[in-house]
């Protein structure tokens, strides 16, 4: 069975870990349960953090001349700065993590789009801005996979943020070994998922690793990682993964026959017309890699980028190809 890396994982408290929310409460999420075995969490609340209780009274985001400042309506306190400062001491003392799991809508831990009030007392939204916390995360963290909870429910993101999210904790585990060969492994191993990501950003990872010389192991490798998580940002379209089932076809030029390979060609025109989702033809191409003891294919991380019991978590072949749109004007 294959052995996979744990992600390390900062999630916002009030998902499944504690009953902080503003009213007592706590967010239920099948996701972060099923991932518990699989994952070491970092559960942080901030607004628990800057000393306010659960339950609480609720907290917004007001613009005060041109600035968004962060405040308590029913007692009038201006928590902006003891917010920033909690925000700048955690996220600087983290250690290494792969990925955040942060709640939407809150001023707090929202990635973007939070209501941004004319004033404390009851009052329209005037715009739309990054929560305090979440925020921070995503300018500061844009190399990770950083998803929040609304998002998370479209089965094309979480397959995205899933792969990202190991991919970096194998890359991150590939390193502390301090080899070389460490990582020419890692990028063997995930050359044909990398592809279907970016091909400019593959070719980029193997320039690196092949005129490494004079290049110390710190500075190959930020140098990698850096590439690497250009690779990742976008989920694989279509056409990049349909070149990708193409070329590992060809590593069977000499055992299928000619009528398997047309059937095969003709599978990855209707995957092109998302009539049968991406797994049916890696399936294919991962049975013909076990019977004809391919074992440069076996070992590919493109037929199982995370571990099986989260396959089912991104299953739903009617969202294989809309999550894309969903990542447009997103970095
Ligand atoms: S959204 Fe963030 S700040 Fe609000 S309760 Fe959850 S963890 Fe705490």
């Amino acid at each position: 069975m294959k052995e996979f890396p744990r992600p390390k994982v900062v999630i916002s408290k009030c998902i499944e870990f504690d009953h902080c929310r503003y009213d007592g409460s706590m967010i239920p999420s099948d996701f972060v349960k099923a991932l518990q075995p699989h994952v070491d969490f970092l559960p942080v609340c901030p607004e628990m953090e800057i000393g306010l209780g659960a339950p609480r009274e609720t907290i917004r985001m007001v613009s005060v001349e041109g600035s968004v400042r962060l405040v308590q309506p029913a007692t009038g306190l201006d928590l902006t700065e003891r917010m920033n400062d909690f925000v700048r001491g955690f996220l600087s003392s983290l250690p290494e993590v792969d990925g955040f799991i942060l709640k939407f809508r809150s001023p707090s831990c929202g990635m973007k789009d939070i209501r941004v009030y004319s004033q404390a007392a009851k009052s329209g939204a005037l715009s739309k801005a990054p929560g305090f916390f979440g925020g921070k995360v995503v300018v500061s963290f844009s190399d990770l996979s950083v998803e929040d909870e609304g998002r998370l429910r479209n089965f094309n993101i979480r397959e995205h943020f899933l792969t990202k999210l190991y991919a970096l904790a194998a890359f991150r585990e590939a390193r502390s070994e301090g080899k070389i060969s460490s990582l020419l492994r890692f990028h063997e191993a995930n050359k044909l998922l990398l592809t279907a990501h970016s091909q400019k950003e593959t070719k980029m990872l193997g320039n690196i690793l092949a005129n490494r010389e004079g290049l110390g192991f710190t500075d190959l490798s930020a140098q990698y990682r850096d590439h690497l998580a250009r690779a990742l940002a976008r989920p694989p379209r279509a056409s990049s993964r349909a070149d990708v089932f193409i070329h590992a076809m060809g590593y069977f030029k000499d055992d299928l026959t000619a009528r398997q390979k047309e059937l095969f060609l003709q599978d990855i025109q209707r995957y092109r017309s998302k009539k049968i989702p991406s797994s049916a033809l890696l399936a294919m191409l991962h049975s013909w890699a076990e019977g004809y003891s391919q074992e440069y294919l076996i070992h590919q991380s493109i037929f199982q980028p995370f571990p099986e019991d989260l396959v089912e978590l991104c299953q739903d072949t009617q969202c294989e190809w809309a999550g894309e749109e969903l990542f447009t004007g997103r970095q």
